[in-house]
């Protein structure tokens, strides 16, 4: 292509095809607008795939590989339970991976089929927004083509957060990325950070066999949940055999030969111990490398985010920016309904996002699940508020599937009755929360979710009693 190329012209480019960028393209597309969506991912065979973090490297194969393991080890400790004798259960790894990769291959291709369907066209390369609302597209061939577009969404996601003193070499020393994709179990794992990815990646290895040596510099764990159901977490990691080491911060890593040297301090002093590989996984930072083009005007704040105002909208007109690199939590669905959002907003219709009800989800044996306010935050702006709790050791539903750990916990306001947080740890806590979120979003009361029929026996029962347990009028626990 020549340095002069002839323009292209859209009402909305999109740069990032992840779970912000893509939806943004689709309703953009959906609202009758002339869109384009630019992604450059890359695979390690040089491949170009759709989906961003999420669908690649982050969501979907962490959760793949999550089920499986979980499957293998239920088949190991659980089946017997259940009277099911199995001789021999054996892990065929590359079978697991295969799995896991065939789904991400399906997951993206899927993106491509969508846009197909909604006449959004795809560009594979690097995309930088230049004064003027131009993107200029750089393909893998060092070609470029130049769009002009009425709106510009810039959804360029995050990359894994690096330690000097931990340096990355991809094979020994890895991000999240590479262990998703390890060929062997490591015998020893260590991994740095007890956050989601952390906790996430180290139960897969730990299941599979790993012995796992989590690292974390925060006294604390699990710090943005409610610390009671943090501290059943922890209590049930350490019985899976996961080595939880808080107040430790690490202070180097050297790999010799095939072994990697970790160190560390904690208030008893400084340690050392070996492993196999070495997972850092301590955060995500935004990623807008090349992006942005001298003179644009877009503002980026000191710690890499794009600035922008609560409907997503830059200091540029017509420039909006949506996802892990803008503020709030770097989470595929607040991603999603921000593109939707801006999408909508640039149709002229009503959207925005309620950032107060957005879910989490920790996808570990037990899961962990929540929606609103913790506890302490709750304490900590002085609302008065009732607590209610069900434990699942009383549902009849996971007594069937084995699978008593965990409570459900819910805190309303003593004045109103008003949900002020859901906590849920244990059976597919992830799935539950859909009810909690919904309830939340709509303003539902305690006493709204108490007169709500639950099926039974199901595990959403456990959502009912807890609300009955709010006002001491549970059913099938005792009150206290
Ligand atoms: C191991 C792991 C597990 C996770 N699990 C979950 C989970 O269970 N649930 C959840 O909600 N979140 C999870 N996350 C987080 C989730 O992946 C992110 O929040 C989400 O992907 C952010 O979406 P995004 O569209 O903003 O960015 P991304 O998914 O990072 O996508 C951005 C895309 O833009 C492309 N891009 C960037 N710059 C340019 C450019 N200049 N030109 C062209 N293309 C560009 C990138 O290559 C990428 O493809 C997980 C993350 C990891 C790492």
């Amino acid at each position: 292509m020549s340095s002069q190329p002839a323009s292209e012209q859209f009402d909305v480019v999109v740069i990032g095809a992840g779970p912000a960028g893509y939806p943004a393209a689709i309703r953009a597309a959906q609202n009758k607008l002339k869109v384009a969506c630019v992604d450059q991912w890359q695979n390690a065979d040089g491949s170009y795939a759709f989906g961003g973090t999420c669908l690649n490297a982050g969501c979907i194969p962490s959760k793949a590989l999550l089920e499986s393991s979980e499957l293998y080890l239920r088949a190991k400790q659980e089946f017997s339970a259940h009277g099911i004798r199995l001789s021999d259960v054996q892990l065929d790894l590359g079978i697991m991976q295969g799995r896991r990769a065939a789904i991400v291959k399906t997951m993206t291709g899927g993106i491509n089929a969508l846009f197909k369907a909604n006449g959004v066209v795809g560009y594979q390369g690097h995309g930088q927004l230049r004064p003027g609302n131009i993107v200029v597209v750089t393909g893998a061939d060092g070609a470029e083509k130049r769009v002009e577009a009425k709106h510009v969404v810039l959804a360029p996601g995050s990359v894994p957060v690096r330690l000097r003193s931990v340096p990355h070499d991809g094979k020994w020393i890895v991000d999240s990325w590479n262990a998703l994709e390890f060929d062997a179990v490591p015998a020893r794992l260590g991994v740095i950070g007890a956050g989601v990815i952390g906790l996430e990646l180290g139960s897969v290895w730990r299941r599979l066999g790993s012995e796992v040596t989590v690292i974390e510099a925060l006294d604390e764990f699990l710090p943005m949940a409610d610390q009671a159901i943090a501290k059943e977490a922890l209590r049930h990691f350490k019985k899976l055999g996961l080595d939880i080491k808080l107040g430790a911060k690490v202070s180097g890593a050297e790999v010799s030969g095939s072994t990697v040297k970790v160190k560390y301090v904690d208030a008893a002093g400084e340690h050392a111990f070996e492993v196999d590989k070495l997972v850092v996984a301590v955060g995500r930072k935004p990623f807008t490398e090349g992006l942005l083009a001298d003179g644009t005007g877009v503002v980026v704040d000191g710690r890499g985010f794009i600035e922008v105002d609560e409907y997503c909208h830059t200091a540029v007109p017509n420039v909006w920016a949506v996802g892990d690199a803008v503020r709030g939590p770097m989470l595929a669905h607040k991603g999603k309904e921000e593109g939707v959002m801006v999408a909508d907003r640039i149709a002229g219709r009503f959207a925005e996002v309620n950032y107060k009800v957005i879910p989490s989800v920790i996808y570990t044996a037990p899961e962990i699940a929540w929606v609103g306010q913790t506890e302490q935050q709750v304490k900590a702006g002085g609302r008065a508020y009732k607590v209610g709790t069900f434990p699942f050791s009383a549902s009849g539903r996971a007594r069937a599937m084995e699978s008593t750990a965990g409570l459900v916990k819910i805190i309303s306001a003593r004045d109103d009755d008003e949900i002020l947080g859901i906590h849920i740890i244990g059976p597919m806590a992830g799935e539950l929360i859909g009810e909690a979120v919904l309830a939340m979003e709509y303003s539902a009361s305690t006493e709204d979710i108490q007169r709500t029929i639950h099926a039974h026996p199901t595990l959403s029962e456990a959502l009912h009693e807890a609300a009955l347990a709010v006002d001491k009028m549970a059913i099938d626990s005792i009150n206290r």
